[in-house]
């Protein structure tokens, strides 16, 4: 008897879950580190086990110590001491012996064996990322150019950016509502707060200096590229699309006969990034496992305890906004049965949790979208890579709750005029924001600045962060394929009816 092959979305479910048992299993040890130090001209690398302090002498007295568990502090700490003449690490072990060395160039985090696959997952979301560029500048180019009449164009334009901003302002505001009710600032203990402060200063600093590159009215007049070429070459993806979206809209006001040659050149170019992404796919279940694993061994638990009512509130929102107000919009705008879109876009969904990139899991949602839904290629190629790059919901959700939860901290009342300004400001911050891991919270200094809110209050939210991106990710991509839904629904192009017979949805 043939066994039939799980279909893609259970591979990739069935990797995910063995990925968090395997990182589970092989956790990185607080008290594990490692150190390279040099040994006359070769620098050597040694990983100690067991330890229960560290401290760190200048000239033989003592200027920090640590205790395992907090190995990023111990890492840090140790760069501003490490350019110092006669530096040394003492190491006094759970046995009581004692080690110490000198010369060390660097202290490293150990590395479990789901890190040392992450490889893999790395190679995924190159690959990803590999093909993203070429099919947001293809594909929109095409979706730009195929928009038909100037009427058209406006109608489809008008409506795509009025859903993008609306449901935006919608899931700021559930943020900031939630974070109001639940007041997770008001939980977390003082202790905790000086805690994560000293911890994560550094980082704080490193995102500030980001965030400081540019200013609101800077980044939106650097949209316009003064080369296109060095905003390909750099994947500056705003400038992308709006490259994009330019050139095609102007291609389609020419000569239909003299713009035919670069819209079906670009045309044959999205179909070959098209299914390139469903080459790839093929190492989806593999890269999700790794990376999963390896966030989960990495993953410090502790935090999450401390900071638990936070994250609570971020997913509450992330989860309400998911679950009632996109089906809301799929009921009121189209005819799409709600489980059937959520079932056509759960591997795009996987996707985004695992890499933490809309820009990566962007072909991925085109072809859920395309081949699960009926959205027809006419709509996704301007809807969704407009959307990915602009429409950021579980992004600016994230940002109101984070910026309610450090006033709450730091004992600051925001007041009506303080919410609407979160509104405006999550909102621009959201589209500014790069379809990639980590940039939410560097946008994030944006919003806080807006309301006077302290910026290095990021210390204490930097640690979960991992975490929260990979979820607000996936509601960012689900935003995205809602939209190219009710676009296509409206513009009555919407064939879902034929796609019902795609066993592949399993
Ligand atoms: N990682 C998010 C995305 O790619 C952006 C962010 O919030 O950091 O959609």
């Amino acid at each position: 008897m043939k066994i039939k092959k799980p279909q893609i979305y259970t591979q990739i479910l069935i990797g995910l879950i063995a990925g968090v048992i395997f990182g589970l299993l092989f956790p990185v040890h607080g008290d594990e580190i490692g150190i390279a130090y040099k040994e006359g001209t070769s620098i050597n690398r040694k990983y100690l086990y067991g330890w229960q302090k560290a401290s760190i002498e200048v000239d033989g007295s003592v200027q920090a110590q640590f205790e395992p568990g907090n190995n990023n502090k111990f890492i840090k700490s140790y760069e501003l001491f490490k350019e110092k003449k006669n530096v040394r690490i003492l190491f006094i072990f759970k046995d009581g012996k004692t080690e110490a060395y000198s010369n060390v160039v660097r202290i490293l985090k150990p590395a479990s064996l789901p890190v040392h696959l992450k490889p893999v997952g790395i190679l995924f979301i190159r690959l990803l990322n590999f093909i993203a560029i070429p099919l947001v500048i293809a594909s929109l180019f095409v979706g730009a150019a195929s928009l038909g009449n100037i009427r058209r164009i406006a109608r489809i334009g008008t409506k795509t950016l009025v859903y993008f901003l609306s449901t935006t302002a919608i899931a700021i505001a559930i943020g900031i509502l939630l974070a109001n009710t639940i007041k997770p600032g008001e939980r977390l203990s003082v202790e905790s707060k000086q805690k994560l402060m000293q911890e994560f200063a550094i980082d704080v600093a490193k995102i500030e200096e980001k965030a400081a590159q540019s200013s609101v009215v800077d980044f939106f007049v650097n949209i316009v590229p003064t080369n296109p070429f060095n905003a390909l070459a750099s994947g500056d993806m705003l400038s992308i699309v709006f490259l994009a979206v330019f050139l095609g809209l102007i291609a389609a006001l020419i000569e239909q006969e003299k713009a035919k040659i670069v819209i079906k050149f670009f045309d044959s170019f999205t179909e070959i990034m098209i299914r390139a992404v469903g080459i790839v796919m093929l190492l989806a279940p593999y890269a999700v496992f790794v990376l999963i694993a390896a966030i989960i061994s990495e993953f410090g638990f502790g935090i999450l305890q401390t900071l638990i009512w936070y994250v609570i509130t971020v997913i509450a929102g992330l989860c309400f906004h998911m679950l009632i107000i996109y089906p809301l919009y799929l009921k009121i705008f189209s005819k799409m049965p709600i489980h059937r879109f959520f079932k056509g876009i759960r591997p795009a969904q996987l996707v985004a949790f695992s890499t933490s990139s809309s820009a990566a899991t962007l072909p991925v949602n085109m072809e859920c979208c395309e081949k699960n839904l009926g959205v027809p290629r006419g709509i996704t190629s301007f809807v969704l890579p407009l959307g990915a790059t602009i429409n950021m919901d579980g992004t600016a959700l994230y940002q109101g709750v984070a910026t309610v939860f450090i006033a709450q901290i730091y004992g600051q009342g925001l007041g009506i005029a303080g919410q609407l300004t979160i509104l405006l400001t999550a909102t621009l911050a959201s589209i500014g924001t790069a379809p990639v891991p980590g940039v939410g919270i560097i946008m994030l200094v944006i919003v806080l600045r807006s309301v006077n809110v302290p910026e290095e209050g990021i210390a204490l939210i930097i640690g979960v962060d991992r975490l929260l991106d990979m979820c607000r990710t996936v509601s960012n991509i689900t935003g995205d394929a809602v939209g190219s839904v009710i676009i296509a629904s409206s513009e009555k192009v919407l064939d879902f009816e034929d796609t019902i017979h795609h066993k592949d949805l399993n």
